[in-house]
């Protein structure tokens, strides 16, 4: 009823073995979030501050989604997911509402992950003075519920971004997001990764999937599962084209030239 959002928090069950490429941006969230999630002890002993929060920023489809995911996860936390655009789209006062509640359960369910998708979307430059004034309440709310962060309580948050030359800075200061994650397009040996994430591994087994990696240059993640997806739909109209409808999946096979035409297709 409270309209935040329709994801409910639970651990998610995605793996950071489900991520392709991506390692030091994996390294990076495991230092800056699951290590202070699950041995806070460690960090308390040494003194150290962990972060409160972690902005990933790269362009669309390259998996940040994922590895915030992946981070709860293997943190046994909670995940909370926040669209930021969303958020902003609301009736005077309600947005800066939202993020009130969105903190006040992200603590009833802590140990949480919040997850801001497209942060840029809270606090970036408006054209006409009634919105420019919602955004300076509402990123001033955001800041207030970060600051409010510490002591530790088991809440991290990590903030999403196409476009991080659009964030206000306010955001980036100490104690806020105040770890800078790239995640970027995925090169050959990624995007190998990727193929393998995604494809069974007796379809793989059965591919050149290298050459596939070589030939997907400029691909993102979610590009390379588009084709694997492309390709298995493929398959199966050859099947059904074939008139002898599979009862098991015995005559699916997703074959090369599939792949072929997948990647005609996507681009
Ligand atoms: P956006 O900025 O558009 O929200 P994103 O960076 O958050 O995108 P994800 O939502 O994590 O991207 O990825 C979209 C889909 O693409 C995933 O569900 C997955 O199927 C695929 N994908 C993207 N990157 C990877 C990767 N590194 N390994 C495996 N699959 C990936």
């Amino acid at each position: 009823p409270s309209g935040i959002d329709s994801t409910d928090e639970s651990t998610p069950d995605t793996t950071f073995d489900d991520i392709g490429g991506l390692a030091e941006a994996k390294q990076q969230l495991r230092r800056a979030i699951e290590w202070p999630l699950t041995s806070p002890e460690l960090f308390e002993a040494t003194g150290i501050d962990p972060p409160s929060g972690v902005l990933l920023y790269g362009p669309p489809g390259t998996g940040k989604t994922m590895l915030a995911r992946a981070v709860a996860a293997t943190s046994d936390a909670n995940f909370i997911s926040v669209n930021g655009p969303e958020i902003m789209n609301r009736y005077v006062g309600e947005s800066e509402r939202a993020v009130r509640q969105i903190f006040d359960r992200a603590r009833a369910n802590a140990p949480a992950v919040v997850f801001f998708d497209e942060i840029d979307a809270i606090g970036a430059a408006r054209t006409d003075d009634e919105a420019s004034r919602t955004t300076e309440r509402v990123v001033s709310q955001l800041l207030t519920e970060l600051d409010g962060l510490r002591p530790r309580n088991g809440v991290t948050v990590i903030g999403a971004t196409n476009r991080p030359a659009r964030l206000d800075d306010a955001l980036l200061r100490p104690g806020r997001f105040d770890r800078v994650v790239e995640v970027p397009m995925p090169d050959v040996d990624a995007r190998e990764q990727i193929f393998r994430v995604h494809l069974d591994p007796d379809v793989a087994g059965r591919l050149d999937v290298r050459a596939l990696a070589e030939r997907t240059d400029g691909y993102t993640g979610s590009d390379v599962s588009a084709v694997v997806q492309e390709a298995g739909l493929l398959a199966i109209e050859r099947a059904l084209d074939a008139r002898r409808p599979p009862t098991d999946g015995q005559a699916v096979r997703i074959s090369s030239a599939d792949f072929e035409r997948a990647l005609e297709r996507i681009s």
